[in-house]
């Protein structure tokens, strides 16, 4: 229920670089090696998190539920409809006919067969296998997905928050016995095909999974991550690198703590969302592991001993603590073999990582935190949660997707019943809190507010318990029901992950069980407990009345969790790491500050010292002639439809139509523009002339998969073109999913939404106001590259400027005032939002998207789609003679700009238009940003600045150059590092071998894999901003032969960069400040202030 990406925030976001995380956990310990990734709270989650990762189904706004239909037999009549529309046939004797017979008891490759099942469900034969000499467990999931993917977990529960997991986690990528480089990690990501490369921290175990579609190139990332993981380099050094270390430069200077989980988790720290999350868990859990924090606080992190570091790594990371998994249409032998070249050295150990069982409090408890909210309005900043660890379900998989569905019904959408009343209530902003989380051993329940007054916070707990009192009484109508059912069973028929390989996300379930001892197979079927569930609450009207009573009303194992906004707290902080640092200068004499100043220096030299290449040599990679030299081609039909432009994406979806209608906005006159993202959320939220917004959202989860909407803006590529970039292209877009017997209820709805919505309903649209101010102002702060590329963005193209409005600062600032301005001057704003529908609902301005198989479309999708298109209009009413677009002016004038907000760490931007500077970006631009990111950027700002990330980026359409870091302890340093990025360019000796790495990766990011939905908005995009087959086959032809000399050129244009760029930084005041004292002339303002 706290902000999530949308394409207006995320453009500016490499896929390879940053991936925002939807909720691998709804704790805040799944941190990772490199990428960056945001502990958001998700609105709800099914047993299968699968919906979790969905880019399409779990955004803060598709919001999906039912209305009371009171048909006796209703259950039936669903049932029929959803089941029979899976098409796709069961492929058991498709995948037994490629892969070897097994007999269950027989050995393998020094593997037992335990257990083998053909699961329906997931479409895949498991086969479970114990290692006879260490007892290691595997799964080996055998189907035909190319997406092939392979993990390796351990059981690694910590027992203080010293974040010896997490540290570890990194740890172990940095070097290992066959690949003694400084980060195989690295080299991994600049030149594999992979599809997913990463690792997680969580509060029991640490995962370390890979994909890719390449076979060559999977059994390459399996083997760097089983050496990484079983024969790692582990040194001192690296846990002062990646842990903590202290930091000195020369006699009087300050002396500082350093580490990259230690500033990475200061970050997380720093955002109030990580914070609540956090505690909430560990409160539930004072006995038990799930007590501490496995990521690390940032004020434990400095005590763990490199003794304690080494123990854990001995005990834990051992072949007899190990869940390995493998899935795919990879062949079974291979998976075998490999894993016995690394088992076969080890001999079984006895180890205890077994999580232990929390007691069951016999009352509840209650706990107040204070933390950083910053200095002013903080009357409005306390946050609550309310949490339950309920009662032991564990190996019951009906009664868990009962409680999925339950936890749906109660918060899924704005109009569930307890969401509806937290948010009717008053109290505060913004619901949050994960809802039910099956991650743990023991499953827990989690809702609150943010945005509260101090009262709030005293009267939400009796406000939740009441309200679950009164449903356990009343219970849920039919159609509240049918309608959680069906989103939730949308979703685990669909599968649809995302980008996040599905393959991983099964292995993350199977985990929920397997972690602690319990079938890993119960987790990957839904079939069977979900017809279950449905006879049950067709017999019993009270099933789940009684489900609420056992666990929440007579469960008193509750923990009340308040945050107190501290304006000193921040100052508590630094004073208690100061006084750490003044306690260790106390124990240095001079002789000590000598030392420690030549550590220092040792440190900093040997993370800058270039590997041997002959030991880079020995880390594989694929080569050019192992890659596809055509780019791949997406299927496209366009056709008209009622003189509207379709395009058809033929692909097979398994009975399922995506459908994207896009409408441009590059002609809305200027003072609508920032309404566009508000209107979005009004579409669905709002309810219309005939059917308020809780029944409006009923017949969306009912009848679809879920409807939501994004913004897309960027410039047209148009080669050749004088000046560079085409024109502006920005556009509002709708998007649906629906099975395809159901295609034209969601017509219905759009039909209904679009020219019925209700804008009349002033306090309705306060509350989505009000909620979206607050998702926008939540997500500042750990999204702080983000608001520092927009910023910049802005200063240069108008689609950047656009993009700025409906998301950035500006449009925080748009929707500030409108809080304020919503009573006293409703009637224009009303007037406002109607004149903006119209324009929208044009057929002129439309173009329309569908992915699906041709026979589906022509008689499932066209008649009810050109039913929809005849009743909108295809001329606008008369506008304004000038759009947004001609009437701003571009404000070109360099402008740098110091953004403060709360936080313990900085993100670090600078930018400039390359086209503006005269030059033409091409593949090459990319390979330079890829080179610089992987290379010189993580070294010197993460590896030594302590930073959790930095990276370089170009945008080929609009020509943007950005320099972003993350998580940054610096500002001046960082942006001299960006500025140096020229000279180091063009003086880089680089090996042919290396430049071909860096091909493979570029062109790894560029056939990034999708699902079929992804494929088609795709489409959708590329269509919209003129990018054709040839372009991107240029593109391609320009990375695959792009030498060492381009590279080096391309160092002239950085240098260009660092002379005439704008910088945006997003801080703390101290910290944006210092940097001002440093030389800088950044203008400062606070994020809510412009
Ligand atoms: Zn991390």
């Amino acid at each position: 229920m706290a902000a999530v990406g949308r394409v207006a925030w995320s453009f500016s976001t490499p896929s390879c670089l940053l991936r925002t995380r939807h909720g691998i956990s709804g704790t805040l310990s799944a941190v990772c090696k490199a990428q960056v990734i945001q502990p958001g709270y998700r609105s709800w989650n099914p047993v299968l998190r699968l919906s979790s990762f969905s880019g399409l189904s779990l955004s803060r706004r598709s919001k999906r539920v039912l209305k009371p239909s009171s048909t006796g037999d209703w259950l039936r009549r669903y049932i029929s409809a959803v089941i029979t529309d899976r098409s796709q046939k069961s492929t058991e004797e498709a995948i037994r006919e490629n892969i070897p017979k097994r007999v269950v008891g027989n050995v393998y490759h020094s593997f037992q067969l335990v257990q083998e099942e053909y699961i329906p469900d997931i479409d895949s034969v498991i086969r479970k296998y114990v290692h006879t000499n260490t007892g290691a467990q595997l799964m080996s999931i055998l189907n035909n997905e190319e997406n092939k993917t392979f993990g390796v977990v351990f059981r690694t529960p910590p027992s203080n928050s010293r974040g010896t997991p997490h540290i570890l986690e990194h740890s172990v990528l940095c070097g290992s016995r066959k690949y003694p480089v400084k980060e195989p990690f690295v080299e991994l990501m600049k030149s594999s095909l992979n599809t997913f490369l990463n690792a997680f921290t969580f509060p029991d175990k640490t995962c370390y999974p890979v994909a890719s579609c390449n076979l060559k190139d999977f059994y390459n990332l399996v083997d760097v991550y089983l050496d990484a993981v079983f024969y790692p380099n582990l040194t001192p050094d690296v846990l002062k690198q990646e842990g903590h270390h202290f930091e000195l430069f020369e006699q009087d200077a300050p002396i500082t703590i350093q580490g990259v989980v230690y500033n990475e988790m200061k970050g997380v720290f720093s955002n109030p969302d990580s914070v609540i999350g956090s505690w909430s868990q560990r409160c539930l859990f004072p006995e038990n592991t799930y007590g501490v924090e496995s990521g690390g606080d940032p004020q434990e992190i400095p005590d763990l001993s490199w003794r304690e570091f080494q123990d854990f790594y001995r005990q834990l990371y051992h072949p007899s603590n190990t869940r390995f998994w493998f899935y795919g249409d990879d062949p079974e032998d291979m998976r075998l073999q490999k894993l016995e070249e690394y088992l076969k050295d080890f001999k079984k150990l006895s180890v205890d990582s077994k999580v232990k069982l929390q007691s069951r409090w016999k009352q509840p408890k209650y706990f107040t935190f204070g933390y950083d909210a910053g200095n002013d309005n903080l009357e409005k900043k306390h946050m609550a949660t309310v949490n339950w660890m309920l009662a032991d379900v564990t190996d019951d998989p009906t009664k868990i997707l009962a409680l999925s569905v339950l936890d749906h019904l109660l918060t899924g959408t704005s109009a569930s019943p307890l969401r509806k009343t937290l948010t009717d209530s008053g109290l505060g902003e913004e619901v949050i809190g994960s809802g039910i989380e099956t991650d743990l051993r023991q499953i827990t329940y989690s809702i609150g507010l943010k945005g509260m007054a101090k009262e709030g916070c005293e009267s939400l707990e009796k406000l939740v318990v009441d309200t679950l009192n009164k449903l356990s009484k009343d219970g849920f109508s039919q159609g509240e029901i049918e309608s959680s059912l069906n989103t939730i069973e949308f979703m685990l028929k669909e599968q649809n992950t995302g980008s996040f390989p599905k393959g991983l996300a099964l292995m993350l379930r199977s985990l929920t069980t397997w972690l602690h001892d319990s079938d890993p197979l119960i987790p990957l079927k839904f079939e069977i407990p979900l017809q279950q569930l449905k006879e049950i609450l067709q017999k019993d009207r009270t099933y789940l009345n009684r489900l609420i009573e056992e666990h929440f009303i007579l469960n008193t194992h509750r923990a009340y969790v308040s945050l107190v906004p501290d304006p000193e707290f921040a100052t508590k902080q630094a004073e208690k790491e100061m006084k750490r640092i003044e306690d260790f200068r106390q124990t240095l004499d001079k002789d000590g500050i000598q030392q420690l100043i030549e550590e220092t220096k040792r440190l900093k030299e040997k993370q800058i010292r270039p590997d041997d290449p002959a030991q880079l040599a020995k880390i594989p990679a694929l080569k050019k002639s192992d890659i596809d030299q055509k780019a791949p081609v997406i299927p496209r039909q366009v056709t008209s439809l009622e003189e509207t432009t379709v395009l058809l994406t033929p692909l097979f979806t398994n009975g399922i139509v995506y459908f994207d209608m896009a409408m441009n906005i590059r002609q809305l006159p200027a003072h609508l523009l920032s309404y566009v993202p508000l209107f979005g959320e009004c579409l669905l939220e709002l309810g219309t002339r005939k059917e308020d917004f809780v029944s409006l959202q009923q017949r969306i989860g009912r009848e679809t998969g879920g409807i939501r909407h994004s913004i897309y803006c960027s410039q047209m590529d148009v080669p050749n073109h004088v000046g560079g970039y085409g024109p502006a292209v920005a556009e509002f877009i709708i998007r649906g999913k629906v099975m395809s017997n159901k295609t034209p209820l969601l017509f219905d709805i759009l039909r209904d939404v679009l020219f019925d919505i209700d804008f009349s309903n002033k306090e309705r649209f306060r509350q989505i106001l009000i909620e979206e101010k607050s998702g926008v102002e939540s997500s500042i702060g750990p999204s702080g590259h983000r608001v520092a590329a927009s910023r910049l963005n802005a200063q240069y193209t108008s689609s950047g400027w656009a993009d700025e409005q409906m998301g950035g600062i500006s449009y925080l600032k748009f929707l500030s005032d409108l809080v304020h301005r919503l009573d006293s001057e409703w009637d224009s704003i009303h007037s406002d939002l109607e004149t903006l529908r119209s324009y929208l609902v044009s057929r002129s301005h439309m173009t329309v998207q569908v992915t699906t198989d041709e026979r589906t479309f022509e008689s499932s999708v066209r008649p009810s789609l050109s039913h929809l298109l005849q009743q909108i209009p295809k001329d606008v009413q008369a506008q304004p003679a000038t759009s947004w677009e001609q009437t701003h002016q571009l404000d070109q004038h360099k402008r740098n700009e110091g953004i403060i907000v709360p936080s313990t760490v900085n993100y670090v931007g600078k930018g400039a238009n390359l086209f503006q500077l005269g030059y033409q970006p091409d593949g090459t631009s990319l390979l330079a940003m890829k080179y610089l990111g992987i290379s010189y950027l993580w070294e010197r700002i993460r590896v030594q600045g302590g930073a959790y990330g930095a990276f370089g980026k170009v945008d080929l359409r609009t020509g943007q150059l950005v320099f972003l870091s993350y998580r940054d302890p610096h500002v001046k340093k960082t942006l001299d590092t960006y500025d140096q990025a020229a000279v180091f360019l063009s003086q880089a000796q680089l090996s042919s071998d290396e430049i071909e790495r860096c091909i493979i990766g570029v062109i790894g990011d560029m056939d990034s894999y999708q699902l079929p939905d992804a494929k088609g908005f795709t489409n959708l995009i590329r269509y919209l901003s003129g990018v054709t087959q040839e372009r991107l086959q240029e593109r391609r032809d320009q990375v695959l032969s792009c030498t060492h000399h381009d590279l080096v050129q391309f160092g002239s244009v950085l240098q260009n960069v660092a002379s005439s760029g704008s910088i945006v930084a997003v801080g703390s005041e101290q910290a944006l400040q210092q940097a001002n004292s440093q030389g800088l002339d950044l203008k400062l303002f606070r994020a809510t202030e412009q």
